[in-house]
């Protein structure tokens, strides 16, 4: 019975992509222990540090009390509590649009989206460097759709304007790329798309808590303000607890609530999650500090590493990659960050081209200077043994 999962898994090891879990035994944050070794965490979403932050902590414990461990039912049925109404309210209010959303996760809101707003009448425009939850959201569906090569808006526009007629035209982007740390070229895209009357459609994860006053996004971040139809946020990196929501037109929201399929057959976030991403929101909207801190240390990590000779591609925001090329060496330069007391993931085909392996470094508002330098230091030695600087 399995051998086939055997075969395959042989296959995974033969390519050198097999990797047992890491598992930490320490909370998430900026050092944490790995089998009783400090550890320089690098490779976390928790951008601002939030997932141990005293007011959501309490927040989830007071919920916690009053609401106990779950919700009990999916949101359509018994799994609406005030709790819940009141993330998306102020949620709306943090994003200026008319209302919000909220799903399980932010795969499943892009599942949830992509999967009812699509249909044989549609077409669905994706950068090629999209995420595999809007992939497999469009999957779900019968839509006709083209991929254009990453951030081409000359071959977007290309396509819109070769495109025949069809009921919706959706063009989907990542608002930053989570491999490249890149943005995405947002006004452009707007342009194109009320030029040829189409759906724009921006999936925030990596942008949430990041980009824009107070981490409200990309949108925000450009100025577009209610020219971007379709906005997807993630309650689960920055934000710093789990959870998806889509920002938009209140049609847009009933509509999903009728349609979307994780938001109908799948229960809702425990009220106690609820309850730390509503103090997370209210975190941002009170401060940037965080995110200040966050910019800062991700442009003097960026800078330095250029500095020494590193080729940091085309990151332009916390995630920053050191490109090596070679997949297994690229598995060497990572496990060698580990030996010298740093995580940095490495990613290799298929995830990224063939010839563009690369350790991802992800640097957050937490990091300390010294933790930056201690971070450096080994990379310019371990850099150098590798030939890269
Ligand atoms: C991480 C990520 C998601 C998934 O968000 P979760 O809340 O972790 O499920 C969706 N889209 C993009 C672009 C992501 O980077």
């Amino acid at each position: 019975m399995y051998s086939s999962f055997e075969q395959e898994l042989t296959k995974i090891k033969e390519e050198g992509r097999y990797r047992p879990l890491t598992v930490w035994d320490s909370a998430p944050g900026t050092w944490m222990t790995l089998n009783g070794r400090k550890i320089l965490q690098m490779s976390s979403n928790n951008y601002l540090g939030l997932t141990g932050h005293p007011e959501m902590k309490e927040a989830a414990r007071q919920a916690l009390e009053r609401y106990g461990a779950g919700s009990g039912s999916v949101r359509t049925i018994t799994g609406t509590l005030d709790i819940h109404d009141q993330l998306e309210e102020e949620l709306a209010k943090f994003k200026g649009t008319p209302a919000t959303l909220v799903f399980q996760s932010g795969f499943t809101a892009n599942l949830g989206i992509l999967g009812s707003i699509l249909s044989d009448q549609d077409l669905v425009i994706s950068d090629e460097l999209n995420h595999a939850s809007i992939i497999d959201g469009i999957r779900l569906t019968k839509a006709k759709r083209s991929i254009y090569a990453h951030k081409d808006l000359n071959q977007l526009e290309a396509i819109l304007q070769t495109s025949g007629s069809y009921r919706r035209k959706v063009v989907v982007t990542d608002g930053v790329f989570s491999m490249d740390g890149d943005i995405a070229p947002l006004p452009g895209i707007v342009g194109l798309a009320e030029k040829y009357g189409a759906i724009v459609y921006v999936d925030d994860a990596h942008a949430s808590g990041v980009l824009g006053r107070n981490g409200k996004g990309s949108t925000d971040h450009f100025s577009l303000h209610g020219r971007v139809h379709i906005q997807v946020g993630t309650l689960s990196k920055a934000v710093g607890a789990v959870g998806g929501y889509m920002a938009g037109e209140q049609v847009l929201k009933d509509y999903l609530i009728h349609k979307a399929r994780p938001f109908l057959f799948s229960t809702s976030q425990p009220p106690s999650v609820a309850a730390a991403c509503l103090a997370a929101i209210r975190i941002l909207q009170r401060s940037e500090d965080l995110i200040e801190r966050l910019w800062a240390n991700a442009t003097y990590f960026r800078m330095s590493l250029k500095q020494m000779g590193f080729d940091t591609g085309s990151s332009e925001t916390p995630i920053i990659p050191v490109i090596i090329g070679d997949p297994k060496r690229t598995m060497q330069f990572s496990d060698r960050m580990l030996q010298e007391g740093i995580f940095a993931q490495g990613i290799v085909y298929p995830t990224v081209p063939m010839d563009k392996g690369r350790v991802r470094f992800i640097v957050t508002a937490l990091h300390t200077m010294e933790d930056l330098q201690f971070a450096l230091d080994r990379l310019q030695k371990a850099g150098r043994d590798f030939g890269l600087i």
